[in-house]
């Protein structure tokens, strides 16, 4: 197949063929743009590559070689050519954007001789020099893997001999020299064509940096697809004063007004504005030096989002007043930022409601969610740098990415502050709450990694002078900041501030309600939430809950008031001291189930009945069970043996669920006479309840028949009495491997059917939900699973048994509601799961419900 194409022979569709950077570079190109020209090596080049033992197919080299003279021929000038040389940027990139995760050559194709001859041919030997040293350290670095310290260390040490501080100062005789003195360090090869070579190999061998690793880790990202190398013709920034190189997005990436966003850096090659090296210059500033230039990214830019369709960032270079354009792609942003320009862009008529909902993630979603530092609580601003990712974090002072991991490790929060940061340091980013760096733009790595991972960030802060050695942070004004102070930031205003300032809830904007909107308009899947109480099930409404789907009722008993109470009953020798304690619970009981009917007014309310090994609401210790004795008036002595006699040796499959209603059936008629009493009481005052009552571990139809005459028995007992019709469901919760395996059985019995998908997974897997901690990473190392079953469900096993549930259920009872209610029913692709099984209603906690809503109309989408 063929393995190499020129930059007119592709298009944006071809991603998976020749990376998104390539594929966007040709459709630049047949968009008639001013791209530098250039070929590209194919995606399964780099396979092959692999495959063979790092080894460069054979006939490669003579495939390029063709490219590479029609390259040539387009720009008027030779590689390796020192009378009129062409250099070349080997450049990686995979289908999926990994920025800055891959290794990049520049200025390939120089030697003593080459960089003489492009000094005469430009007439400027400092830019020749300057070009040189560059490459030669970029070389050495990324292709030899010398090490760039030392480089950089050089140079240091050079500039404070001559007493010089800033790279425009030294000239190219300070270049020339610096290049000696390079050479002493490295011995790289001068024939350009074995540099390509060696580059090519370095750009396909960058696929396995620990960095692209960790990154494809995080996103997902298969580690079969491997990297295309984009091999192009250089252009210069650091020509000279007419020269640059500049990032832009085409809308604000952290907020997602629409308005054109860059930034720019004078007589400087594009890795110094990426690098975050010098905090760059507003774009504007170029309206001011270079008009004609500034109209023309304008004009770009504004091309380029509307053939996107999407928000676009964007690289490019100024060579001595002409404009050229290096990449574009989809620019990452904060959930907030993604919001902002879904909503937007539908408006524009740019795309549609259904594609606006794709282009927002759930964890975008949670943005909005996210706390924000209280602008009437701020005092303490220390500092202020660019608003580079919202939100607000306050944390322990950590000056490096090891330290990060270290301390967040001992369960502290912690900020995250640099000089700036690499993709060296993304594993302490990972962990850390916020991150701060002294140097670097909007569009620095640390301000476009913290947007993607919604953590809030704070670049440029130059007012901060930080000293590794030293652990500290100095402010202007003296004011030094150690390693382990507690310091917040505000993202969103860019102000570093001691202590910890006081957040509050992100409120919402009127795009989120918009997009949410379109969601419930889109989605067929309902949501409910998981909540017991009042507060939490008011929450759940206002982030739209559209019913409760797991309210669990020993939350109620656990109160401070009400375990005395409860420990009573369950410590009751005869069952009429049972009865006394339970008439107790059963008035608390009423009370809470009718504050939630009257918050869920109109709502469907899931109540499940008793769950938990009745062991659990005990005292653990002597003294515990002292202090009880004499609350209770019990002798300590006979509380012991009670609770001894409720251990167990394996709790999570012992007596618990429905197996108490079969031991204890008057519990359950308690726990049944409240909730209809409450309902009762709730119709009185005007509310319409809609509670269902749910049975929990159920196993197979016998114990569901036998708990519905105790239901019947409950129900009817406050119905005697009061002549109201209330509306009630009976339903079972699926959550044993056995209950799905007879599912249809079940279905014959029942209303609604729910799967509990935590105690299913655990039974499934024969996984302790508590013990698991200690050896699913382990799993996930090993690639023993792909996921933690207990986040993300287990569609293969846990998901059939589900499908073979719903199948025979609905093929008995086709009126029968189904729900999920476990810590799955928050989870994106859980949901996805979900809505494909035919599921009615998922169930998570309140503040998940926003991202249920947009996840389930993705699903749908
Ligand atoms: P990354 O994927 O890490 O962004 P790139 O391949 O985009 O790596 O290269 C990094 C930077 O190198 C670019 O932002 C650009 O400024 C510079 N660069 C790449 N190719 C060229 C070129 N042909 N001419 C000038 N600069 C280039
Ligand atoms: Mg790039
Ligand atoms: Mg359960």
């Amino acid at each position: 197949a063929k393995r190499v194409y020129l930059f007119n022979e592709g298009s944006k569709d071809d991603r998976d063929l020749l990376g998104g950077k390539g594929a966007n570079l040709c459709e630049m190109t047949s968009l008639g743009l001013p791209v530098p020209y250039g070929f590209i090596i194919t995606t399964p080049t780099c396979r092959e590559f692999f495959e063979s033992g790092n080894k460069l197919p054979p006939l490669l080299e003579q495939e390029y070689r063709v490219a590479l003279d029609l390259v040539e021929k387009e720009m008027g000038a030779r590689f390796g050519d020192p009378e009129n040389p062409l250099l070349f940027s080997v450049r990686s990139g995979a289908a999926v954007s990994m920025p800055g995760m891959m290794n990049t050559v520049l200025n390939l194709g120089l030697n003593d001789e080459i960089a003489a001859g492009l000094a005469k041919k430009t007439g400027n030997p400092r830019f020749a020099y300057d070009s040189y040293r560059r490459f030669i350290q970029m070389f050495a670095d990324v292709v030899m893997e010398a090490g760039g310290e030392q480089f950089e260390h050089e140079i240091e040490k050079y500039k404070a001999a001559h007493g010089k501080t800033l790279d425009t100062e030294m000239s190219a005789e300070d270049w020339q020299e610096i290049i000696r003195i390079y050479k002493t360090l490295v011995d790289f090869p001068e024939d350009p064509f074995v540099q390509l070579k060696m580059a090519i190999e370095a750009v396909f061998m960058s696929w396995h940096t620990p960095r692209a690793y960790v990154y494809r880790e995080m996103n997902n990202i298969p580690e079969t697809l491997g990297t295309a190398v984009t091999v192009q013709a250089m252009v210069f920034g650091n020509f000279g004063e007419d020269s640059g190189s500049g990032v832009a997005f085409t809308r604000n990436p952290s907020t997602g007004e629409a308005q054109f966003f860059g930034e720019f850096l004078f007589n400087a090659a594009g890795e110094d504005v990426v690098a975050g090296i010098r905090t760059p210059l507003p774009v504007s500033e170029l309206k001011v030096r270079q008009p004609q230039v500034y109209e023309e990214l304008y004009k770009t830019q504004a091309l380029l989002e509307k053939h996107y369709r999407d928000m676009q960032d964007l690289e490019f270079t100024v060579q001595e007043g002409r404009f050229y354009m290096l990449q574009t792609r989809s620019g990452k942003r904060t959930g907030r930022a993604s919001v902002k320009i879904a909503v937007e862009m539908v408006r524009e008529g740019l795309i549609t409601e259904s594609e606006a909902l794709m282009r927002v993630s759930p964890e975008h979603v949670e943005a909005f969610l996210h706390p924000m530092v209280d602008p009437a609580e701020k005092t303490n601003i220390v500092a202020t740098g660019l608003p580079a990712s919202p939100g607000g974090a306050t944390g322990k002072v950590v000056f490096s990415a090891e330290e990060a991991v270290e301390v967040a490790a001992q369960g502290h929060s912690v900020i995250l502050v640099r000089r700036e940061t690499t993709p060296e340091d993304i594993h302490g980013m990972k962990v850390a709450a916020g991150i701060l760096t002294e140097l670097g733009g909007m569009t620095s790595h640390a301000a476009v990694v913290a947007r993607g991972m919604g953590v809030c960030a704070i670049t440029g802060c130059s007012a901060l002078k930080i000293d590794y050695a030293a652990g500290t942070a100095t402010t202007k004004e003296g004011t030094v900041v150690k390693r382990g102070d507690i310091i917040t930031l505000d993202g969103t205003a860019g102000d570093v501030m001691l202590g910890d300032i006081p957040k509050k809830e992100a409120s919402s904007s009127d795009d989120f309600q918009t997009l949410l909107s379109w969601a419930d308009k889109h989605r067929r899947l309902k949501v409910r939430a998981n909540a017991e109480t009042p507060e939490d099930a008011a929450k759940a409404l206002e982030l739209g809950a559209e019913g409760i789907g797991l309210c669990r009722t020993e939350h109620m008993f656990f109160e401070a008031e009400r375990i005395d109470v409860m420990r009573a009953m369950i410590l009751s020798e005869t069952k009429e001291e049972r009865q006394g304690y339970l008439n107790q619970l059963l008035t608390f009981q009423h009370d809470d189930m009718l504050a939630l009917f009257k918050v869920m007014d109109g709502l469907p309310v899931t109540v499940r009945l008793l769950d938990p090994p009745l062991h659990e609401f005990l005292p653990h210790n002597d003294d515990e069970m002292a202090a009880l004795a004499k609350r209770i008036g019990k002798p300590a002595s006979k509380i012991r043996e009670i609770t001894e006699g409720l251990a167990e040796v394996n709790p999570m499959l012992g007596f618990r669920g429905c197996r108490l209603s079969v031991v204890y059936p008057e519990i359950t008629e308690m726990q049944v006479k409240a909730i209809i009493s409450a309902a009762v009481d709730a119709i009185e005052e005007g509310y319409k309840p809609l509670p269902e009552i749910m049975i929990p571990l159920v196993v197979n139809v016998r114990e569901i028949r036998l708990i519905s005459e105790i239901i019947d028995r409950g129900i009817q007992a406050v119905l005697k009495e009061k002549h109201v019709s209330v509306p009630y469901r009976i339903g079972t919760m699926m959550e044993t491997p056995r209950a799905t395996l007879g599912a249809d059985r079940l279905a014959s019995e029942v209303e609604f059917m729910s799967f509990g998908t935590n105690d299913l997974t655990q039974m499934t897997y024969g996984f302790s939900r508590d013990d698991a901690g200690k050896f699913i990473p382990q799993y996930l190392e090993k690639k023993l699973i792909e996921s933690d079953p207990f986040v993300s469900l287990d569609q293969r096993a846990v998901g059939r048994l589900m499908e073979m549930a719903v199948d025979e259920s609905r093929a008995r009872n086709p009126s029968i509601k189904y729900g999920i209610c476990g810590e799955h029913g928050g989870d994106p692709r859980s949901i996805q799961f979900c809505h494909d099984l035919g599921l009615d209603y998922v169930s998570c906690s309140p503040f998940r419900v926003p991202v249920a809503r947009i996840a389930a109309a993705q699903a749908k989408v």
